[in-house]
């Protein structure tokens, strides 16, 4: 690092309060092409505000950026305006924290051809240029893409959100996609975790057919790197895991088998036994005892209801920014996916979908720690557009906007632990900020509408890096 950056940093570690660690601004010209909005100090006037935290929203607001941090907050014209700043009047528009994507994977699973690609172009920009400022990659198909990736866009040489990378994922040795290692044991499941924490990831994700003996051993050792783990898991069940100390759990409750008529230990029952989450009950003692022990030992649960959707053609509604972003082999096969899908006989997955909404609800309700992700593998999902069917998805299942928003922000940096800077609106905190036009609260699809995205205190115009994508999903 050379001394003047090294002062740079000093200087912004002295206008930040409390938590924020200073952020290089410093952008490639390639990033900075990107970029609406640049000064140093910068007002967002008569903004409408939903700061994460849950609290009500607040209307008519200022909020005051000074290099990669907020300054101050609070009603127009009782903040002051440091002078020479930079005057946005965003009447009519909303701010919130800028998205904290959970299972935002870098891959996407092609239409046409079914592998596991990296979109390492694509979608960085779309997450960004979608409100997603930080993602967990939860499950990688190639750590070192996602490290390099990492390292490019913090040095502000490639436009995308902050990332934190997951190991490859732990898999046992029953049948799994291509791109994971099949673990042959515990030493198994201690080497590879030791050898991918050294080399710089902080999570890693378990997958489906992961042995209890295995699991536990990869926590331990994960744990002893400073490393967290996450899971979908199948073959173990919740109570279990939680047994095991796991961190965060996936897909809210449609991937606890635990439930399942016959569950063998070790053992990922039949896909066909999923029907069973339409008939359950959340009043039933042991869907009650799983939530319990998920909030007593603070597990987090991952809401992922946007990939759900992919079970339940039939209320999916056509989405061309989809069309748009997907490469031409890709977008004809999702195109024709979207023309077959009001046909689609999916009465049980729409249970499901129900039931799994009601769980994540009575789950945040008995104050557990639920986040959110997009899980952007396939078809009609997406980076970025995905994380906004979320949303529109908790407001469906009951949360409020600034519930809906907070667990897409706060609930998300929590989990990752860093809500003392990033994940809410307050002065101090990192200045990552969506800006939406209309009123968040009045129509859920507002969230759709992102003008500028605020990283590190520099706005990007979601436009053009929207646009700089266009029919490369698929691709690169
Ligand atoms: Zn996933």
């Amino acid at each position: 690092m050379n001394i003047c950056r090294v002062g740079v940093s000093i200087v912004f570690l002295s206008l930040l309060g409390r938590g924020a660690a200073a952020q290089d601004r410093t952008l490639s010209p390639a990033v900075r092409g990107f970029a609406s909005v640049t000064a140093q100090t910068v007002a967002l006037t008569h903004v409408k505000v939903l700061d994460g935290t849950g609290a009500p929203a607040r209307a008519d607001q200022t909020i005051v950026i000074s290099g990669d941090a907020i300054q101050a907050i609070g009603r127009t014209g009782e903040v002051a305006i440091p002078a020479g700043a930079q005057v946005l009047d965003l009447a009519g528009h909303t701010a919130i924290p800028g998205l904290v994507g959970l299972h935002d994977h870098m891959y996407y699973s092609s239409a046409a051809g079914g592998s596991m690609k990296m979109m390492l172009q694509s979608y960085p920009r779309l997450f960004l240029g979608a409100g997603v400022t930080t993602i967990r990659t939860a499950g990688s198909t190639d750590s070192y893409q996602e490290l390099n990736l990492k390292a490019r866009i913090d040095g502000g040489m490639a436009p995308g959100p902050t990332l934190f990378v997951t190991g490859p994922y732990l898999q046992g040795p029953g049948p799994g996609p291509g791109a994971m290692h099949p673990l042959t044991g515990p030493d198994d499941a201690r080497r590879t975790v030791r050898y991918w924490a050294e080399e710089g990831v902080t999570w890693f994700k378990a997958y489906t057919q992961i042995s209890r003996e295995d699991l536990g051993a990869a926590i331990a050792e994960a744990h002893k790197h400073n490393v967290k783990v996450t899971a979908h898991l199948c073959s173990v069940g919740y109570r279990e895991a939680v047994a095991l100390g796991i961190d965060n759990l996936e897909h809210g409750m449609f991937a606890n088998t635990e439930y399942y008529r016959n569950k063998q230990p070790d053992v990922c029952p039949t896909a066909g036994d999923s029907a069973i989450f339409a008939e359950a009950s959340l009043d039933n003692p042991d869907v009650q005892r799983t939530i319990r022990e998920m909030v007593e030992h603070k597990v987090s649960l991952t809401s992922t209801l946007a990939v759900y959707e992919t079970s339940t053609p039939s209320r999916v509604a056509y989405d061309a920014r989809v069309i748009d972003a997907l490469l031409p082999d890709a977008a004809h096969a999702v195109a024709k996916w979207y023309a077959d899908a009001p046909k689609a006989r999916d009465a049980v997955g729409r249970a499901v979908l129900q039931k799994t909404m009601a769980f994540e609800r009575a789950f945040y309700q008995a104050g557990g720690l639920l986040g959110a992700g997009s899980d952007p593998c396939c078809l009609h999902v997406i980076a970025g557009y995905g994380d906004q069917r979320n949303y529109e998805l908790l407001i469906e299942a009951g949360f409020a906007p600034e519930e809906a928003v907070q667990v897409m922000t706060l609930n998300g940096a929590r989990v990752l632990g860093i809500e003392k800077t990033v994940g809410s609106l307050a002065p101090g905190m990192r200045a990552d900020i969506v800006i939406l036009s209309g009123d968040l609260t009045a129509s859920p699809a507002t969230i759709r509408n992102t003008v500028t995205v605020f990283k590190n205190g520099v706005g990007f115009d979601s436009r053009k890096l929207i646009a700089s994508v266009k029919g490369q999903v698929g691709l690169k």
